[in-house]
């Protein structure tokens, strides 16, 4: 297959800016490879990006949810990875280097010298690190996993949310059969966080928001919530003790964004000796109210989360495959490449009467 010598992209070059460029396509040695990209997942925080609110290098490609097509492969990185052109690949969003001590310990995700796609500079050779764009660059240290091709791209491509949901939801807090989880934020994240809570085994599965998310709510419901907790025009923590007969539940899974009331309140949703998940980010705001005795009275386990690993993605991609769960209901927008600031305007709820749930990018190759 002949490759075309420059690849459309979106690129960042100021905060809220994304100029459309083309940039050259490189020479594949024998440790890497080029992706062509069928789809790229818009998240949250592409917005802050966006905002230029997190310090990414600039100019920079960005998008790092990709899922596409081997466009071409060296003969290393082919055995090494187990794929070749043509194949199918989600690829996930940290480069790492395998070799410091976290990456030895087995938490790659924590490596000291970790790069991820969508944050490295266009100056940095060959440029094409992000997913909005036709082709992306797949470095020798990239891990890839294959997905069915004949999955359709806007739905192989939430392997990246649903990753998270297994990830944060099941495998952190360690949830299994019978458990009751609070799930805290109903976007991509935490109805992905509903659906691997049900592929657990919970038995309880409750989802609260804000009056704003009622659709997204009844969504939870639909994809398995036992029930919902509207927290403006309710009192959260009583619904909570109603909805586990007193007791709390074994899990609190935060995946709200900038909010801080929703720490406050996990703290007193979680049972004697449960565990908390933080997993949304707040602007680095302090929390007012924030009573670290409750934490010790309760011996409660607070644990951070950030980012996936494999694990969380094979069965993700597991999941979707097996096509036996609706997720697509979940999916709400397609843009092409060149509306970028459009995706994620609707997602962040600046674009009036309209709001997106899952969303991607599809490059029109
Ligand atoms: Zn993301
Ligand atoms: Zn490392």
């Amino acid at each position: 297959m002949s490759l075309p010598k420059s690849s459309f992209a979106m690129v960042q070059t100021a905060p809220r800016k994304l100029e459309p460029m083309d940039i050259p396509i490189p020479e594949i040695d024998d440790d890497a490879g080029l992706l062509r990209i069928d789809a790229c997942g818009i998240c949250g925080s592409d917005y802050e990006q966006f905002e230029g609110a997190l310090r990414t290098p600039m100019p920079a490609v960005p998008g790092h949810e990709p899922l596409g097509t081997v466009a071409a492969i060296g003969d290393r990185a082919a055995a090494r990875w187990g794929v070749d052109v043509g194949d199918r690949v989600a690829v996930e969003t940290m480069i790492s280097c395998h070799h410091c001590e976290p990456c030895l310990g087995g938490s790659y995700h924590l490596c000291n010298s970790r790069r991820i796609y969508s944050y490295i500079p266009l100056s940095d050779a060959p440029g094409l690190w992000g997913s909005y764009a036709q082709y992306m660059y797949l470095d020798p240290n990239a891990v890839v996993h294959k997905v069915d091709a004949s999955l359709p791209p806007e739905i192989a491509v939430m392997f990246n949310p649903l990753g998270a949901g297994f990830r944060w939801a099941v495998e952190i807090p360690e949830t299994g059969p019978g458990d009751t989880v609070v799930i805290m934020g109903p976007g991509q994240r935490g109805l992905s966080s509903v659906i691997a809570c049900r592929e657990a085994g919970a038995a309880n599965i409750i989802v609260t928001g804000l009056e704003v998310d009622e659709r997204k709510l009844a969504l939870a419901r639909e994809f398995g919530a036992d029930a919902t907790v509207d927290v403006q025009n309710e009192d959260p923590v009583r619904r909570i003790r109603e909805l586990t007969n007193g007791r709390g539940a074994d899990v609190v899974v935060d995946v709200s964004s900038y909010a801080v009331e929703p720490i406050v309140q996990a703290i007193d949703f979680v049972r004697m000796g449960g565990t908390i998940v933080l997993a949304g980010v707040k602007g680095f705001k302090p929390i007012p109210d924030f009573i670290s005795d409750k934490v010790v009275l309760k011996e409660i386990t607070l644990q951070g989360a950030i980012g996936v690993t494999s694990s969380g993605y094979k069965n993700a991609i597991r999941l979707l495959e097996s096509r036996r769960h609706p997720v697509e209901r979940m999916h709400t927008h397609d843009f092409s490449l060149a509306e970028a600031e459009l995706a994620i305007r609707t997602l962040a709820r600046e674009i009036e009467g309209d709001e997106s749930i899952h969303s991607c990018l599809i490059p029109e190759n």
